[in-house]
């Protein structure tokens, strides 16, 4: 390949991803309650195909088998996540499942005895329903609720998990949950909701790491983050206008919780400015108090990243323009037609965009300790995974040149996904894994694909070159 002949740092962490509602299945086993995605996949018309992830992977009893896959990879660590209504099925304390808390748990033991490093989201998209009959993300109570599930998974797990990431993807959880509504629990609020639901989720993260802080620190020794997905954003043009929109374009999405969270506590001016020249009265964005914002700044150990592509940015303006977080913006976005193809609409292949993002990172928020929580693409089934090939091998040797030849301060590197698994809106019809799973066989038997090979020798290397 073309690229640096390099190796990482010793201590560099390689590892693959998953999400609970997309591989566990065992939807109404083990005590677990419902959450807003069986609701929302289980209506008629919301997911190709009529696909629901009621068994998915079935990893809920298959996980011995999934170590084993990551042991075969050589992977550092696992990044999973917890599913709230399998440990609360009401998403209260008052219901304590044992069996969803001996699950994990019994996951846990089995990794770390295979010498593989657990790690641990609170929260991939699944809200218990009886929170979201409350509301959800936008009633301001569910710090307490979202407090109250971290404190349990933290006693229960806390002595074995040492990375612990409150959300997966903030945004996605704002926007496509209540903005467009798009996703669950399917909330259409475009220009107050989103909002609301950022807010909360800034509130109830900086609430759970002070949690940690003060209750578990000392005796687990852990780490506490958060993962935001981004893009690199790379203006249309070279005139100043695009330049300053695609400035605007990452503070209004990784900006929108990083400022806060990595920066002063609060959001970013550029936001201020925008949403509240937009609101006709007072700002649809809302206030933290002061305590909140001292609560909000520094809340965190390590930053996660999910990078998958980028995109071209240019200045629209539109003064007249509804009330909606999109339109706020004043931005149009374009992908480039040079850009590799994947799947998925959405996705484009551009490696560089990783190295320009982390270098963004290291300059806007003093260099924090960063790991790559996702990344990877799917793949044209019968392509014998090229361009999944391609696309590990370049976008992790642009992280090498970051932190090797830029300093950028990356800890890690977790491709999505370990295996295909029910991708969201798509079902099963678009596969990211770097296993192959059969849904159409009771057993979801898993087989690697070719960057299985690929992704190990990097692994096996510590990069490009032989040890
Ligand atoms: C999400 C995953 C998803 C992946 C591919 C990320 O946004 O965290 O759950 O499967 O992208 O779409």
């Amino acid at each position: 390949m073309n690229g640096i002949q390099d190796m990482f740092p010793k201590d560099f962490m390689f590892g693959a991803a998953t999400a609970a509602y997309q591989v566990e299945g065992g939807w109404n086993e083990g005590g677990r309650g419902p959450s807003i995605w069986d609701d929302f996949a289980h209506q008629p018309g919301r997911i190709a195909n009529g696909y629901n992830g009621d068994v998915a992977c079935d990893s809920y009893h298959k996980y011995k088998e999934d170590v084993q896959l990551l042991v075969h990879l050589g992977v550092q660590h696992y990044l999973f996540s917890i599913s709230w209504s399998r440990i609360m099925p009401d998403g209260t304390p008052s219901s304590i499942n044992q069996q969803g808390i001996e699950y994990y748990s019994n996951l846990i033991d089995e990794l770390i005895a295979n010498n593989i490093e657990p790690m641990v989201k609170l929260y991939h998209w699944d809200l218990p329903s009886g929170l979201q009959k409350h509301g959800g993300w936008l009633n301001d109570s569910i710090a307490d609720w979202f407090d109250a599930y971290a404190r349990v998974c933290f006693e229960q797990f806390g002595n074995r998990v040492k990375y612990w990431l409150t959300f997966n993807e903030a945004y996605v959880v704002s926007w496509l949950g209540y903005g467009n509504g798009i996703f669950a629990p399917g909330v259409h609020s475009p220009g107050v909701g989103v909002y609301r639901a950022a807010h909360n989720i800034i509130r109830s993260h900086s609430r759970v790491y002070h949690t940690y802080n003060n209750h578990f620190k000392t005796r687990y020794h852990g780490q506490v983050g958060i993962t935001l997905d981004i893009e690199w954003k790379q203006p249309l043009t070279m005139s100043t206008e695009d330049a300053l929109a695609a400035e605007r374009a990452l503070q209004f999405k990784l900006g929108l919780f990083a400022n806060a969270i990595l920066e002063n506590g609060d959001y970013p001016q550029i936001m201020k400015d925008y949403v509240g020249r937009k609101s006709h009265g007072t700002s649809r964005l809302p206030t933290f108090t002061e305590e909140e914002k001292k609560i909000n700044k520094g809340a965190y150990d390590f930053l996660g990243i999910n990078h998958y592509t980028t995109h071209m940015i240019s200045n629209k303006p539109n003064p007249d323009s509804e009330p909606d977080y999109e339109q706020d913006q004043e931005i149009e976005t374009r992908y480039d037609s040079c850009w590799g193809k994947t799947p998925a609409d959405w996705l484009n292949e551009y490696p560089r965009g990783i190295r320009l993002l982390l270098n963004y990172v290291k300059v806007k928020y003093n260099n924090p300790p960063v790991i790559i929580t996702e990344s990877g693409r799917p793949d044209i089934e019968g392509s014998n995974d090229k361009g999944r090939i391609h696309y590990y091998t370049s976008y992790i040797n642009e992280l090498m040149k970051a932190i090797k030849i830029d300093g950028c301060n990356v800890k890690g590197y977790t491709a999505w996904s370990l295996m295909d698994n029910f991708e969201w809106l798509m079902g099963y019809t678009q596969r990211f894994g770097l296993y192959y799973v059969d849904f159409t066989n009771p057993n979801r038997t898993r087989a690697p694909r070719k960057s299985v090979d690929v992704y190990r020798n990097i692994i096996k290397n510590n990069g490009f070159v032989k040890p």
